[in-house]
């Protein structure tokens, strides 16, 4: 990600599987190399010394495959006089390449055409918006679909830790909204539109893409004390342009881990659009939190779902050739549940993510580089996560959690589980990284790496480590609770008692282990 957002870009290769041309009757698919240098972009074919040259005011990229891309860009006959299109078919050596390639391409783009003006012959470069240009069309229409249902609606408003926190965080800080323009970045039903009318708003922008933005109009409507003072916009924050700029954006953008269904994006697209210089965000920031873990069950329980491949005689059909993909498959699965902090054997760690100062770019690869101290000798079965946001009102500092050990919201927590576990001894150092990487179905893929030096004899001279790495897809989670979930990572939810919003003892966010993990770590040790 630094390479692509920095200026390093500039001078960047990409060794291609293979690249074909497109213009060509029969196109014969070669590797090849896509470079970037001071001229522009060049896509060679090893067997052809021609490069295909490519102009940032006309490009267009489309994706394939998660390793397959289409380039066009504008061409003319030799006499200048008809327009047409050349295209390449490139074929990446991985999903990463891939990822960074268009990462890049974007960030060239942008760069060269910052305003997005007409190019040449007036071709409009950023005639699609941000949002359809990285996001499948059939991905979008599934999640605006999804949200677009009352009972999903309903779901996240009866997950009261969620909705509590947020009404307190607003009507705690009244002073944030009295006579504020406010604008909510996905609104839904519209109900965090309503919390900030309520605490004072002199207007509310209420932006919603899916056909919720009917019934949140309904809703408004119904509620005349407040309705003169909401408008609700059917759109993208992407697309849709509003009369003022606000003082204060709200919206509840966060998917499982945090980052799941890409939303953050769109919340700091609307912060760059529409929010003033000196407006705030509700909430401001937001920390992945991450530990290694034991869990002998739940690993046996995915390893065990492979098990049906290992039958020879299945209606007389060996079916063992396929059960190694069946189980990296189940193991590709981020587990979402609810578990016992005691389950966790180090104190957790930190990644911040600031809303008001990420930029946009800087959400599509996320690389978190891990390091604990084992508090136990055990077997390390994966790292668990959850996320926390704080609402950084005027008046009160608020947190929403989604911590083991605190009362359960609709997004519980999630584990990558390794497919092979490693060991530890107590005081043993685990290093390791979280790498996500965007995909254009508005989730992440995962790679985890997870290593501890190997004890016992040769491990004083070499530092020999045992490593342990998993892919996984955020966007396929296992739902191992009993009852149904919500948006494909989607959360039905449990019946919960209204919880009055808590103040949660938050230590300073510059601080890297957080103290109530560390609590429940001892309290861990003390119970084995
Ligand atoms: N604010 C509501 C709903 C939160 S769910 C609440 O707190 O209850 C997120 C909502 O944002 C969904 O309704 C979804 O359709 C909408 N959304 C997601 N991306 C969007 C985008 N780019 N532009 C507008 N709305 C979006």
């Amino acid at each position: 990600m630094e390479d692509c957002l920095g200026q390093k870009w500039k001078q960047r290769q990409f060794d291609l599987a293979s690249v074909s041309d497109l213009s060509v009757a029969l196109p014969s698919p070669s590797p090849g190399i896509a470079r970037f240098d001071t001229d522009g972009l060049k896509i060679y074919q090893q067997s052809h010394q021609i490069p295909f040259s490519v102009d940032p005011r006309t490009v267009q990229l489309y994706k394939l495959s998660p390793v397959q891309s289409v380039c066009v860009v504008e061409g003319s006959d030799v006499c200048k006089k008809t327009l047409y299109s050349r295209g390449v078919t490139i074929q990446f050596r991985n999903e990463e390449d891939s990822a960074a390639f268009h990462c890049v391409v974007q960030q060239w783009k942008k760069e060269v055409n910052p305003q997005g003006e007409n190019g040449p012959n007036g071709t409009l470069t950023t005639s699609k918006s941000k949002f359809d240009e990285k996001i499948e069309s059939s991905s979008a229409k599934m999640y605006f679909h999804y949200y677009g249902q009352l009972l999903h609606q309903q779901n996240m408003l009866q997950d009261y830790i969620r909705t509590g926190t947020y009404h307190a965080a607003v009507i705690e800080n009244r002073s944030d909204f009295i006579g504020r323009v406010v604008v909510d970045v996905g609104a839904g039903s519209g109900i965090l539109s309503l919390f900030a009318a309520q605490a004072g708003a002199k207007h509310v922008y209420a932006v919603e893409a899916s056909d919720m933005a009917e019934y949140a109009r309904k809703l408004v409507a119904g509620n005349p004390m407040l309705a003169q003072r909401i408008t609700v916009i059917k759109g993208k924050v992407e697309d849709v342009e509003l009369p003022e700029k606000a003082d204060i954006l709200i919206s509840e953008p966060m998917g499982t881990l945090l980052v799941n269904e890409r939303m953050l994006e769109s919340y700091v697209i609307a912060r760059d659009r529409f929010l003033a210089p000196t407006g705030k965000m509700f909430p401001a920031l937001g920390r992945i939190h991450m530990a290694p873990f034991t869990d002998e069950y739940l690993f046996m329980e995915i390893a065990n779902k492979a098990l049906f491949w290992q039958q020879q005689n299945y209606y007389g059909v060996d079916l063992t050739p396929l059960h190694g993909t069946a189980y990296q498959g189940y193991f590709s699965q981020p587990v979402v549940d609810a578990f016992d902090p005691r389950l966790l054997i180090a104190p957790s760690i930190f990644h911040v993510i600031d809303f008001t100062k990420i930029k946009e770019e800087e959400l599509y690869e996320i690389d978190i580089p891990l390091r604990f101290i084992a508090s136990v000798g055990t077997r390390v079965h994966g790292l668990a996560c959850w996320f926390d946001v704080l609402f950084n009102g005027s008046t009160v500092q608020r947190w929403l959690s989604t911590a083991p050990g605190s009362p359960t919201t609709h997004w519980y927590q999630l584990r990558c589980v390794l497919s092979q576990p490693i060991y530890v001894m107590a005081g043993q150092e685990i290093t390791g990284r979280l790498h996500l990487i965007a995909h254009n179905a508005q989730s992440y893929t995962i790679y985890l790496t997870l290593s501890v030096k190997m004890w016992g004899p040769g491990s004083e001279q070499g530092g020999i480590l045992q490593t342990s790495s998993c892919k996984l897809d955020l966007k396929e989670p296992y739902y191992r609770m009993s009852q149904p979930q919500a948006y494909a990572l989607a959360q039905d939810q449990q019946c919960q008692p209204f919880v009055p919003s808590q103040d949660f003892d938050e230590p300073e966010i510059v601080q890297q282990h957080s103290s109530n993990s560390c609590v429940q770590i001892d309290s861990v040790m003390q119970n084995i």
